[in-house]
C-alpha cells in the first residue's frame, strides 16, 4: 500500500497507489499524487514491469509525470556513463496501461510542460479495452467499468498458479451492482470510503464506509480494506460503519501495509 489518500493528500501521505508483487512480477496499480516518492521506498522504479491506471483523475495518475522524468533523465537510464552509473543500451521502459482516451489527456498534461510526448517515450503506453484480460509476468488483470464522474474501471489481479487468489481494487465509484460477479469471493477487496455522508448530487460518484461494507458483503469478500479516506475523518467511526454490514476482517488502509493474498 503506497498511498490511500483521497484527492488531497493526508499529512505526509500520497494519493492512490498499490504495488502488486508476485515473484519477479511487479505491477503498480494507480500512480496518484505523491506515489512515486513512496514507490522508491519499497521498490526500485526501474524494476516496475507495468503501471495500470483506473481512471484519469489527478489523484490516480498525476505522479506518472515524475515517474516519466526519472525514466527519461535519471543518470542510470542514459546510454553513456554518468557519475557512478555505467550507461545502458537497454533503459527501463515499463508498460503503461491507461483507460480509453487517456493518451490525449496525458499528452495535454505533459504538453503543459512543453513535452507532450514525455510519457509516450518514457513508458510503453497503450490504452486497454476494459473487456480484455492483460497479462503482466505472472499477473493477470481484468477490468470492470464502475460509475464515477468520468469513465473508471475496477481492477482485479490474479496470480499464475493460484486461481482462487484474487485482489480487487474498486477504484472510485458510487453505489453500484457492477462489482457483483466481477469481485465475488475476492480474497482482498480494496474499496473507497470517501464520504462521511452519502452525497446529495446525482449521479453519485463515491461511497461512504457503510456502503463499502455493504458492497463487500454482497461480493462475499474474504477481507475488506477501506481506502481513499482522508485523515480528517474518524477512522474508528468508518470501521464501525463498515462492520454494520460486513462480517469479515476490515481495516482502514495504511501506507506501507503489506497484504498477502
Ligand atoms: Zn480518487
Ligand atoms: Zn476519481
Amino acid at each position: 500500500m503506497l498511498g490511500k489518500s483521497p484527492a488531497w493528500q493526508d499529512a505526509d501521505g500520497a494519493c492512490s497507489g498499490y504495488l502488486v508483487e508476485d515473484g519477479d512480477s511487479c505491477l503498480l496499480v494507480d500512480c496518484g499524487s505523491g506515489v512515486f516518492s513512496k514507490l522508491r521506498r519499497f521498490r526500485d522504479y526501474v524494476d516496475v514491469d507495468a503501471v495500470v491506471i483506473s481512471h484519469m483523475h489527478a489523484d490516480h495518475f498525476l505522479d506518472l509525470i515524475p515517474f516519466a522524468c526519472a525514466l527519461t533523465y535519471a543518470p542510470r537510464q542514459q546510454p553513456v556513463p554518468v557519475e557512478r552509473w555505467p550507461g545502458t543500451d537497454d533503459p527501463a521502459r515499463p508498460q503503461l496501461l491507461v483507460p480509453a482516451g487517456a493518451t490525449d489527456v496525458l499528452r495535454t498534461v505533459a504538453g503543459a510542460g512543453g513535452q507532450p510526448r514525455l510519457l509516450d517515450t518514457a513508458f510503453a503506453m497503450s490504452e486497454y479495452d476494459s473487456a480484455s484480460t492483460i497479462t503482466v509476468g505472472s499477473l493477470h488483470l481484468r477490468f470492470q467499468p464502475v460509475p464515477h464522474y468520468l469513465p473508471a474501471n475496477a481492477i482485479q489481479v490474479r496470480c499464475d498458479g493460484a486461481p482462487a487468489s484474487r485482489f480487487t481494487f474498486g477504484a472510485d465509484h458510487g453505489p453500484t451492482d457492477a462489482l457483483q460477479g466481477f469481485a465475488d469471493d475476492s480474497d482482498l477487496l480494496i474499496l473507497e470510503a470517501t464520504l462521511p455522508h452519502p452525497d446529495r448530487e446525482r449521479p453519485r460518484g463515491h461511497l461512504t464506509a457503510g456502503e463499502a461494507g455493504e458492497h463487500a458483503a454482497r461480493c462475499n469478500a474474504a477481507r475488506l480494506v477501506l481506502t481513499h479516506i482522508s485523515d480528517e475523518l474518524d477512522w474508528d467511526w468508518a470501521l464501525a460503519e463498515a462492520r454494520r454490514c460486513f462480517d469479515g476482517p476490515v481495516e482502514v488502509a495504511r501506507e506501507g501495509a503489506v497484504y498477502e493474498v
